[in-house]
């Protein structure tokens, strides 16, 4: 903490001081938080890390901030699960979960980088926090918002699932559905931004939230026992998530925190129905074409990612690759994640495990391999996708004989 040197322009390489900006005026590239990194080497080792809280603040040294976090202090540092059941299945000998399903306090991997934003807009001096979402942002703004006693405006496309909407509403925020796709709700957004000083998380403070996702990389490294794995299989809906795993394995290894190299191959899971980003990897191009999202893996439908090319070139450099599946294999994999790990996840998890399960028989990952799922969400907060899946149960009264009855049939 206290590390940051400015912003810097991911493509021109220009420098800009520390403050509420996303885009290079020059070149329009995006911006990145430029860290002094002698000065984290000097304060950071194994060591320090492992004594610090059983959260992702154990990385402090490592976010965009100049104080102490002001929300979500139990963040992160969730459970790398070792699935040999789910493994058994699909043929891989060394299968984890890295479950996010399980994050404090939303069920989700947002709640990493909603804390680092807040905090970073209250360091700014906002008062207002609003955002952009496709659900699980909006869950994590509104509860950390909550938190830190601050208003917050939060946009969503309309037709999100009712968990979703919910787990929104009941922080107190003022919650508005868009008629149309994320895409649409972002672009009213920067709008609104250029009418209301307000810190939008994923608009104007985008730099400092994304890289509250790197504690998701540096999570899996120190939970392999400062290792990082052949093959990270990650939901892409932005493309902040995927490129943001590999930049903290590169930051372990430069800071000789790791065991070893990075050789760790990167893959992207889209569904079929918003797959920008898996089909410019699958047809060999390094251009997005937008399309209109139709899955029901909402919280990843985003038709024009903003960092997209970004995420193609993580996969590309890494060696790995990309694929999608379709809604029927979303629900088919849900399932099979809940009956092999007892891991509960949402239509994005679905998205991961099913994508595994197409590399695997491509031949791309195999068997001897350590291999990470990255699994993002909570199954309970998008129940319509197993809706009429299961009959209702069986309703008894309270007698041994009627219980009998059903027992033996
Ligand atoms: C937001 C989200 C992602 C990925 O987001 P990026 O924009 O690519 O960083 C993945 N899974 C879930 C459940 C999400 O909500
Ligand atoms: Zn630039």
């Amino acid at each position: 903490m206290g590390h940051v040197k400015g912003l810097k322009c991911k493509e021109c390489k220009r420098e800009f001081p520390k403050e509420p900006m996303h885009v290079c005026e020059y070149c329009f590239g995006p911006l990145e938080v430029d860290y002094d990194y002698e000065a984290i080497q000097k304060v950071v080792s194994r060591k320090s890390i492992q004594a610090g809280p059983p959260s992702m603040w154990r990385y402090k040294e490592f976010m965009p901030l100049d104080e102490e976090p002001k929300v979500g202090l139990h963040v992160g540092y969730t459970p790398l699960v070792r699935a040999k059941n789910l493994g058994r299945v699909l043929g891989l000998k060394n299968l984890y979960i890295k479950n996010d399903s399980v994050n404090h306090p939303t069920f989700s991997f947002k709640d990493r980088v909603v804390c680092v934003a807040i905090s970073k807009a209250i360091e700014f001096g906002f008062d207002v926090i609003s955002c952009a979402s496709t659900g699980n942002l909006a869950n994590s703004v509104a509860a950390h918002s909550a938190e830190a006693g601050l208003k917050s405006y939060i946009f969503v496309p309309d037709g999100l699932e009712a968990g979703k909407i919910l787990a929104t509403n009941v922080y107190g925020t003022k919650l508005v559905a868009v008629h149309g796709s994320y895409d649409d709700v972002n672009r009213l957004c920067s709008e609104i931004a250029d009418h209301h000083k307000w810190a939008f998380v994923n608009i104007n403070i985008r730099p400092y939230y994304g890289d509250g996702s790197r504690t998701y990389g540096y999570e899996i490294a120190e939970q392999l026992g400062w290792k990082t794995p052949d093959n990270v299989v990650v939901p892409v809906a932005g493309s902040s998530l995927i490129t943001k795993i590999y930049k903290a394995f590169h930051e372990f290894e430069s800071l000789g925190l790791l065991e070893g190299k990075v050789q760790s191959k990167i893959f992207a899971a889209q569904a079929t129905g918003c797959s920008p980003v898996t089909t410019a990897i699958k047809s060999g191009s390094d251009t997005i074409i937008p399309v209109k999202p139709n899955t029901i893996a909402k919280s990843i439908a985003i038709g024009n990612p903003a960092d997209g090319y970004y995420g193609v070139q993580t996969t590309k450099v890494s060696g790995g690759w990309g694929e999608d599946v379709s809604d029927e294999e979303v629900v088919q994999s849900m399932k099979l994640l809940a009956e092999t790990e007892g891991i509960f996840t949402e239509t994005a998890g679905g998205v991961t495990v099913g994508v595994t399960k197409k590399l695997i028989e491509q031949g791309r990952i195999k068997p001897d391999e350590t291999t990470v799922i990255c699994i993002t969400g909570n199954g309970l907060k998008t129940q319509e996708a197993l809706a009429g899946a299961y009959p209702p149960p069986p309703v008894i009264e309270p007698k041994l004989q009627d219980f009998e009855a059903i027992y033996s049939n």
